[in-house]
């Protein structure tokens, strides 16, 4: 590269760099993922040490957020707020505890870390003056921030006045304001409902919600703060130690991270990292990294700042959840009740641990609202097991052409009529099981552990049966003709014995299994469970009105209305025929009156994550047991079902002694009270 190309390539670095922070600190809307961002700040950092004549005060590598937004007052900080270098593997770590050492001159053989989550939010000052809050303001560019006192107010974790006494006369104190990811899945969840558009994440939700004009807007948002240093101290003395003056604020009614932690030496960082990294996804709010601070003060004040951070600290940052790639393509995939679901096909990208290749669009609504054309650069987000999102469009790198996506006119799989159901976004193919998709799916959902379980009728095998035209629907796996079957590429006659012993074994069923099975829509395992519960039998079920299948706990009109269409429908009644004389047989069920119901006159609240059943899945099963799931916890709640990432909910369980139980227990409940297997 000869010296035009590097000083090019560095001007247009900062170019693109500070269009980077303007989207992202002034109108809380980046326009691509963070790691993207990092990867041009880091490159640029190395150009400009290379090339120390190219540096500038005002380079992006030097300087802090964005200006303030001109219509908030403006505020000044006494004591400028820095951001953080970064670290993002072990080595970095050990590169920064080196210079630290270096730098002390040789008086520190190990050095004392303070460790705190590094919350994905905005960083704020807030100012006491004898105790009481006088001013909240951002951080803008460092030295200059807005100011949003009205709004900070609303926050229910900042006290208006500080409890207990011996705190400085003037006190000002920092942390991050953040929306924990229950708030934030709620106001996206409404934002779509109103077609409005969503927050990318957290991070710019809680931005956003508290950069507001109006306050009451920011107090409907339920943002939360976590403190983590101070700032101005006048009037009153503190402790020698960063630990120990976070340890004051606690106890001054500041909130502080309940998994901040001191330890000593580098290689105690790595542990608490590796810890903290393996619990990310069952803490209630979104981290993305550990920042990790020399916990002596007087260290701190000799190793001093650089223009844009400290040196006495480092935000060692979490692989990312959010990338940039293209969408190579969109196809249209038929499901089980032929809802036909675009997927975008991506261009492979690591992210959120794995490398991700699709991603589902849901519905036609959904690409509206993220206007996607194929060709398209897109930000995915992948945050734990949560399958990837395209959450946005990267429109400035959208190519000269690109093509808008069409939807089909037909299906795909069948060439069937495709009809758009009233009131709803999904296109669904009308071929029914005439359509290869459809019967696959059905065949699969049928043969499924849960429903018939079919042991050795895997996916390829579905496929493969369906695409040679042996087996067009569930019945007619009872019939297969074993020539035929033996025929297939890859199945030997073990296999087909096998196969046979498994559909043999599989016509010994129970009833709710069997009403599962037929793959009726939305009808899941604990809905088809009440339905035998409430029926007993499959012909009392097959007979009822509309009434008394809305008698049911769980059947609302829309599950009423699949039922009965289900049961006017020939085909599907000639196939029930069919299984019932191929020898699928059940004991029927004893109806159970509500109040014998083991768990009749109860209420339960069910939060947080739930790994093996999903919460609706547990509140079917409460519901069928005789409670009712509320969804809120009061003094009247009986017990909270509590998974992972649970918060206010678990929280308040908790102040009012209502039992709390997890996944685990549950689940030994209901298999005690015979709900499942
Ligand atoms: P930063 O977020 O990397 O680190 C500094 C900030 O961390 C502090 O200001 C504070 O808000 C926060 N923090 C959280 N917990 C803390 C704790 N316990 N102690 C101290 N601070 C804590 O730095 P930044 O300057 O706010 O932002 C830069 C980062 O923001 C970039 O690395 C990038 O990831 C992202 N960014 C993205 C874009 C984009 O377009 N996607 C644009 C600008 C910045």
């Amino acid at each position: 590269m000869t010296a035009t190309d590097i000083a090019r390539e560095v001007e247009s670095l900062r170019e693109q760099l500070e269009n980077y922070n303007y989207q992202y600190y002034v109108l809380d809307d980046p326009s691509v993922p963070d790691a993207e961002y990092d990867r041009c700040m880091r490159r640029l950092q190395q150009l400009e040490s290379a090339h120390p004549e190219l540096l500038r005060a005002d380079s992006p590598t030097q300087r802090v957020g964005a200006s303030p937004l001109q219509h908030f007052e403006q505020v000044s900080h006494e004591v400028p707020m820095l951001s953080l270098d970064n670290a993002f593997d072990g080595q970095e770590m050990a590169a920064f505890n080196r210079r630290l050492l270096d730098r002390l001159g040789g008086t520190e053989e190990t050095l004392e870390f303070a460790c705190e989550p590094k919350l994905d939010g905005i960083a704020v000052s807030l100012l006491y003056r004898d105790g009481i809050l006088e001013r909240g303001a951002t951080r803008g560019d460092g030295r200059t921030g807005e100011n949003i006192t009205q709004n900070v107010r609303t926050i229910a974790s900042i006290p208006l006045r500080l409890r207990g006494e011996g705190y400085p006369r003037v006190l000002e104190v920092r942390g991050e304001i953040y929306l924990p990811k229950a708030g934030f899945d709620r106001l996206n969840t409404q934002a779509r409902e109103r077609g409005e558009k969503t927050f990318v994440n957290p991070r710019n939700a809680a931005a956003g919600s508290l950069r507001q004009l109006d306050s009451q807007i920011t107090a409907s948002r339920q943002l939360e703060m976590c403190c983590y240093s101070v700032g101005l101290v006048e009037g009153g003395d503190l402790p020698q130690k960063h630990s120990q003056v976070l340890a004051l604020l606690q106890a001054w009614g500041l909130r502080i991270n309940a998994e901040s932690a001191v330890v000593s030496g580098i290689d105690a960082c790595d542990d608490y990292y590796e810890a903290l990294a393996r619990r990310r996804d069952e803490l209630p709010y979104d981290i993305d990294g550990i920042v990790f601070k020399v916990n002596v003060l007087a260290l701190q004040k000799r190793l001093g700042f650089v223009s844009r951070a400290p040196r006495w600290a480092i935000a060692r940052k979490f692989p990312a959840q959010e990338e940039m790639t293209r969408v190579l393509d969109v196809e249209f995939q038929v499901g089980r009740t032929g809802a036909i679901t675009p997927v975008a096909r991506l261009a492979p990208v690591f992210v959120g641990g794995v490398t991700v290749s699709n991603a589902t669009l849901h519905n036609s609504d959904e690409i509206s609202r993220l206007g996607l054309q194929i060709d398209d650069t897109v930000i995915v987000r992948r945050a734990g097991d949560v399958i990837p999102q395209v959450v946005s469009v990267i429109l400035d790198k959208r190519p000269q052409i690109s093509h808008p996506i069409v939807f089909p006119t037909q299906c795909p799989i069948c060439g069937s009529a495709v009809e758009r159901e009233e009131d709803e976004a999904t296109l669904r193919c009308m071929g029914g099981l005439v359509c290869a998709a459809q019967q696959k799916a059905a065949i699969k959902h049928f043969v499924s552990r849960r429903a018939m379980d079919v042991d050795g009728l895997g996916a390829k095998l579905v496929d493969q049966l369906v695409d040679e035209g042996l087996v067009e629907n569930v019945a007619s796996l009872y019939s297969m003709e074993a020539e035929q079957v033996l025929a297939l590429e890859r199945m030997a006659q073990k296999s087909f014995d096998n196969l046979q012993a498994a559909l043999e074994r599989s016509k010994e069923t129970t009833l709710p299994r069997f009403i599962f099975s037929l793959g009726i829509r939305e009808v899941g395992e604990a809905t088809a469970l009440s339905l035998a519960r409430h029926f007993g039998s499959w012909e009392n079920l097959a007979q009822a009105s509309e009434q008394q299948l809305l008698e049911v706990e769980d059947v609302g009109p829309i599950v009423a209305d699949h039922l009965l269409q289900f049961f006017d429908s020939a085909t599907s009644m000639a196939v029930v025929a069919a299984l019932r004389s191929a020898g699928v047989h059940w004991n029927d069920l004893e109806v159970t009156p509500a109040t014998a119901q083991p768990l009749h006159g109860e209420t339960w609240v069910v939060t947080g994550k739930l790994e093996a059943l999903g919460r609706n899945e547990a509140k079917a099963h409460l519901q069928n047991l005789g409670a009712k799931v509320a969804g809120s916890v009061s003094q009247r709640t009986h017990c909270v079902v509590a998974g992972p990432g649970a918060g206010s909910k678990l929280s308040k369980a908790e102040d009012l002694g209502v039992e709390v139980i997890d996944e685990e227990q549950f689940l030994a409940l209901l298999r005690t009270l015979g709900a499942i297997e």
